[in-house]
């Protein structure tokens, strides 16, 4: 049995971001210290770093179970998201069409929000209360103009999954491009991209155990593809910009890393995240799961409780060390509630009461145990000072 250490956080938020694995960090220490040579140096000394790129991409190939050339390192799930979609309604002048979710990250919602004001027909598709999508409304939107078709594999908030490849062989069958956010899926879901209808895949590095500012875009050979930044000829012509390399290493070594905790099976996190869940739907009444009806990642749960509100619920939690979030830690400042949450439950208050508890590999059995105190002992304490306030409690 596991104990904690002295001051030791509990870090439940790894949606939202994860600690670097020190296997990464040995690896990228060289080349921000050695080896700092430009990839695209001729020379013996710069071959360092180009050789090391080229492991990345093998790397990460092998968790993606595809071709080391599909891959272009970009910098991060944002960069990759925008690009697809910047480079998709470049090539296509047949139509300005774009067929997304109600429920995707905002580095996906924000670029198809740009391409509305610029007169592109943008589709959102809603979901249903556990969070599904509704795959015959899907194929129903696909419109003789229909350029792209983006949808998320796994969803930020509620840990949503979903049925990816299906939705790719119904825009393979429409000919249509279909892009996937696979930010939150990457190293939690095996994949194998080698002979599938996807085209386009966001990946970002510091979503499993990997650095910060560095992802990847999986870009299928059949599919044409036009850069965001232009530049030197870095990433087959797909990417300019000098090479990031020590992230780029550190990507590779985070993607070897979850490729081999896959292949070992996923128990630990899951039954962590069960074993919490199960022990707050007892110990707290009025608490339910969000997507609790749909096929979820194994380290996210979601939770609404009755009688609180998630802001207050963040601050009494942090106080104890315990950090979680509500909804998307992009949203942390904003009063508003989350959308993923409303486009589930639209006329409902449930995304004011919802805390994401998301676990990762550095989680240990002491710090579920802990926070299965704590939890529960916060939501009983805010529904008190609500109720001794009934005006606040009303709102
Ligand atoms: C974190 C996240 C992103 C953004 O990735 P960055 O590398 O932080 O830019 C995009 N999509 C989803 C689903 C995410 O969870």
């Amino acid at each position: 049995m596991s104990t904690m250490a002295e001051g030791e956080i509990i870090y439940l938020d790894n949606n939202a971001t994860t600690q670097l694995d020190p296997a990464v960090i040995e690896e990228m220490l060289p080349f921000l210290t050695k080896y700092y040579g430009n990839p695209s140096s001729g020379y013996a000394f710069a071959a360092t770093a180009r050789k090391a790129i080229n492991l990345a991409r093998e790397r990460l190939a092998a968790l993606l179970g595809c071709e080391p050339a599909e891959i272009v390192f970009t910098s991060g799930g944002t960069e990759s998201n925008n690009a697809v979609i910047n480079s998709a309604l470049q090539f296509e002048t047949r139509g300005k069409r774009v067929v997304t979710s109600a429920v995707e990250h905002s580095a996906v919602l924000r670029p198809c929000q740009d391409l509305a004001k610029r007169g592109c027909d943008v589709t959102s598709l809603g979901v249903d209360r556990d969070g599904n999508l509704d795959l015959a409304e899907l194929e129903a939107a696909i419109l003789p103009g229909t350029t792209l078709v983006s949808i998320m594999w796994a969803n930020n908030e509620t840990g949503v999954v979903f049925p990816i490849e299906k939705i790719a062989e119904i825009c393979r069958e429409k000919r249509v491009l279909f892009h996937t956010d696979a930010v939150q899926a990457t190293g939690k879901i095996p994949m194998r991209l080698r002979d599938s209808p996807i085209n386009f895949l966001s990946l970002s590095a510091h979503k499993f155990h990997g650095p910060k500012g560095a992802g990847a875009l999986y870009v299928s050979r059949q599919t044409r593809f036009s850069p965001l930044i232009a530049g030197g000829g870095q990433e087959n012509g797909r990417r300019g910009g000098t090479e990031n390399v020590a992230s780029i290493v550190g990507l590779g070594k985070a993607a070897e890393l979850a490729l081999k905790y896959l292949a070992e099976g996923q128990c630990n996190i899951r039954s962590m995240r069960d074993r919490f869940e199960k022990f707050m739907l007892e110990a707290v009444s009025g608490a339910s799961v969000n997507g609790a009806g749909a096929a979820r990642l194994p380290n996210t749960s979601s939770l609404s409780f009755q009688g609180i509100e998630s802001p207050s619920a963040l601050l009494l939690l942090a106080r104890q060390v315990i950090y979680c979030s509500a909804g998307s830690a992009c949203r942390t400042g904003s009063q508003e509630a989350s959308h993923v949450l409303r486009a589930m439950n639209p006329g409902s208050d449930g995304a004011r009461r919802s805390l994401r508890f998301s676990f990762g590999r550095f989680n240990t059995d002491a710090q579920i145990d802990r926070a299965i105190e704590v939890v529960p002992k916060v939501i009983e304490k805010l529904r008190q000072s609500a109720a001794r306030t009934p005006v606040a409690a009303a709102v």
